[in-house]
């Protein structure tokens, strides 16, 4: 790995100078987060619409309310029993995670209605709220922990009729949220759009993208074609790690200018951090969400690394005060109101070890640039094609095993 040298500024002087010179050329970005009597306001507004929901659903009162008290309670568990005291806002609706959609909204009724009636048992069809697809094998970047790394930059292999068709088919089982990956998706920009334009309505779209050649022209043509969101990813607030990390110069400079473009077009921001061993420390963190805020990003995702694709066999996973280190960051900046204009973090690990995986068809899937579905990106097993066969009889089997068992240090696959 190419060796950096970290400018001694960056580690003595204090984390608000140094944003102002380093990070920071334009004043700090407005915070998108709202809370106290204003998230108050929302929250009543949304578990009214959730009770609308269950009695449409259920058409039964007593159904509708049993469902909705369950409902409550996982969602409080899921938190280890901390009540959300903040709510991004963009664009006029509201997001308490970036995994769900934006209330108020049709595919947020959509979402509600498939998990109340999951809690119940009476759907008919297996439903998932999300997939993750990664729709090329393109990308001109090296990074340190790509799950993708044996397929990239090879022979596409799904035309975009294959692309939509796959989305379509999931759609059909009940999904309210698509999110494209790759490779880096914006190496086909116009199948994006193309799929943007043909895409069933009621399910949001996400892109999940290094930031590369996220345009300003791009950012406005992806809102006009009702992009909801973009996940950066970012690795390091410091520049220098950062593209080291992703083996790319100037990475960090394209990730800041990807957050401004979707900022000002009202996208929905996520960051995502890959926490390694080496990053993990109370400073690191600290200053990763100071920049995150005056980015005026909504969320940060954190992402535990896994030795799959180009971390095969290195020994990277977290050990027990490194998880610790990470459930306080995301405990501290989700529930402590000093830290409200802060992004909400998002962090699987930590829901992970109290209800299970997420993913192998729970809550979401995998699908890779062959079609392939996985449990999740990190588990290399290819389970069914998307392009073959029942989708909902595959999920439903699927379901019944996820890959890995949760415990406190990283999971191994
Ligand atoms: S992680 Fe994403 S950006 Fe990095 S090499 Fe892999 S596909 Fe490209």
């Amino acid at each position: 790995m190419q060796t950096i040298t970290v400018p001694e500024k960056l580690i003595t002087n204090s984390i608000a100078e140094n944003f102002k010179d380093v990070y920071t050329p334009h004043a700090a970005m407005p915070s998108p987060m709202v809370w106290g009597m204003h998230k108050k306001i929302i929250k009543v507004g949304i578990w009214l619409n959730i009770i609308a929901v269950a009695l449409y659903v259920f058409k039964n009162p007593v159904k509708a309310f049993k469902a909705t008290a369950k409902l409550s309670g996982l969602r409080d568990n899921l938190r280890d029993n901390h009540p959300i005291i903040k709510y991004a806002r963009v664009n006029g609706k509201y997001y308490y995670t970036f995994n769900a959609p934006g209330w108020p909204s049709k595919a947020f009724n959509k979402f509600i209605a498939n998990n109340l009636q999951k809690l119940e048992g009476s759907n008919a069809h297996h439903t998932l709220d999300t997939i993750l697809f990664g729709i090329t094998k393109k990308c001109g970047y090296q990074c340190e922990h790509c799950f993708e790394w044996e397929a990239l930059n090879k022979p596409e292999t799904l035309s975009r009729e294959n692309l939509l068709s796959v989305i379509h088919l999931f759609q059909h089982a009940g999904i309210a949220q698509v999110q494209l990956s790759g490779g880096e998706p914006l190496n086909r920009f116009d199948d994006i759009i193309y799929i943007l334009k043909k895409i069933k309505p009621g399910t949001e779209v996400w892109l999940y993208t290094s930031g590369y050649h996220f345009t300003e022209e791009r950012a406005a043509l992806l809102k006009q074609h009702c992009l909801t969101g973009i996940t950066v990813s970012l690795d390091h607030w410091i520049p220098e790690l950062h593209d080291a990390f992703r083996g790319k110069k100037n990475a960090f400079e394209w990730a800041q200018k990807a957050v401004a473009h979707a900022k000002a077009q009202g996208l929905v921001v996520c960051l995502s951090l890959c926490a390694t061993k080496g990053f993990i420390s109370v400073t690191n963190l600290g200053q990763y969400a100071e920049l995150a805020k005056s980015w005026g990003v909504s969320f940060i995702q954190l992402l535990e690394p896994r030795a799959v694709g180009h971390y095969a066999d290195k020994d990277v996973y977290l050990n027990k005060e490194q998880i610790s280190l990470l459930e306080n960051f995301y405990t501290e900046y989700n529930f402590n109101a000093a830290y409200n204009e802060y992004p909400s973090i998002v962090y699987h690990g930590f829901y992970s070890r109290r209800l299970g995986c997420g993913g192998a068809g729970n809550h979401y899937v995998y699908i890779d640039t062959d079609g392939d579905v996985h449990n999740c990106p990190f588990c290399q097993r290819k389970l069914f094609s998307a392009l073959h066969g029942s989708v909902q009889e595959n999920l439903r089997l699927m379901a019944q095993g996820s890959c890995s068992v949760y415990t406190n240090s990283s999971p191994k696959i």
